[in-house]
């Protein structure tokens, strides 16, 4: 194993099995063979539209969802060898931040409880459990006077502020955040943003930062990987993708940036029709329906992922010919 590698998976698939008597198949896949390593301190960015798997991906990487092929490591071991014991130190090492806080909190509980419980899992003494409350809700710009309010007192962007208080609490490792500011105003972003950015560079955490909003994601990763239909079409530092996208799908995401797109690739003229099923995924390259530049080669060959740069990957059979 890579000593820097803190989090890995390998060859993931996630498929479910939905009722319907209309669809033409049942089963949907969500993942299909995603390879990614998170090292130690970095962030890493899933991007893609709704319903290309990422939320799926970043459960089974924190342990909540089982792959039906593949292994997630931590530190090396495989997580389905880890003894009982193992197991909990992942869960704990391993925290997630929800997109909306509020289902994530115990409305009968109170904050300071909520934020205190991993605190008393580990048999910290209630003195000292009362220390590092107050601690950790200054860490992240609570009032330690509202400990006692419940999370219907709060603002969606104090709701964010007390799950990431409660993350914090159980001394991760590691961080995954599904969608972590999409449900807060825009200016509440701001701030929630830069406190990630903030708790990253103090505590040395390794983050798996989940969202369609590609902004959010340049302003918090280092690294981004895009995936579209399950798989993985392009992953690079956040700085690579944004000057020398190499796939059609990312050149699309971000034409659809306000004041990012160049003003003719608006995303009506690039990306003018929805995702399709995931119970119908097309054969050859699974953009090719939407893609500008797709040939005759697309609709039958899988392109494989490539390193055009240093780190820098994309599944396309033109990415040469187009982005040079
Ligand atoms: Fe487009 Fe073909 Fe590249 Fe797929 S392989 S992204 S369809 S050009």
């Amino acid at each position: 194993m890579n000593e820097s590698v803190i989090l890995a998976g390998d060859g993931l698939v996630k498929k479910f099995r939905i009722s319907s008597r209309r669809a033409s198949s049942n089963m949907l896949t969500a993942v299909d063979g995603v390879d990614l390593t998170l090292n130690r301190g970095e962030s890493l960015g899933i991007a893609g539209e709704s319903g290309c798997g990422k939320s799926t991906l970043s459960k089974i990487m924190a342990g909540l969802l089982k792959p039906d092929h593949g292994a997630v490591s931590y530190k090396g071991s495989s997580l389905t060898g880890l003894s009982g014991d193992g197991f909990s130190q992942f869960r704990r090492s391993t925290q997630m931040i929800f997109q909306d806080p509020y289902s994530s909190l115990n409305p009968r509980m109170r904050i300071g409880d909520s934020i205190s419980e991993p605190l008393g899992i580990v048999g910290m003494s209630a003195e000292r459990q009362r220390a590092e409350l107050t601690r950790i809700m200054n860490s992240v710009g609570l009032d330690e006077n509202v400990r006692n309010r419940f999370p219907d007192e709060f603002s969606g962007g104090q709701r964010q502020r007390i799950g990431i208080a409660r993350a914090l609490a159980a001394n991760p490792e590691i961080l995954i955040a599904d969608e972590p500011v999409s449900s807060l105003d825009i200016s509440i972003q701001a701030q929630i943003i830069n406190l990630l950015l903030q708790m990253k560079s103090d505590l040395n955490l390794s983050m798996i930062m989940v969202s369609h909003n590609l902004m959010v994601l340049r302003h918090l990763c280092d690294r981004i990987i895009i995936m579209y239909l399950g798989v993985v079409v392009e992953s690079a530092s956040a700085p690579d993708l944004f000057n020398r996208c190499r796939h059609p799908y990312t050149e699309a995401l971000l034409a659809a940036i306000p004041g990012l797109g160049n003003g003719q690739n608006s995303r009506e003229k690039i990306l003018n029709d929805d995702l399709p099923s995931s119970m119908s995924i097309p054969g050859g390259c699974r953009f090719h329906p939407r893609c500008r530049y797709a040939a005759d080669i697309c609709q039958k060959e899988v392109p494989k992922l490539f390193e055009y740069a240093s780190r820098h990957t994309a599944a396309c059979h033109f990415s040469k010919q187009i982005y040079g």
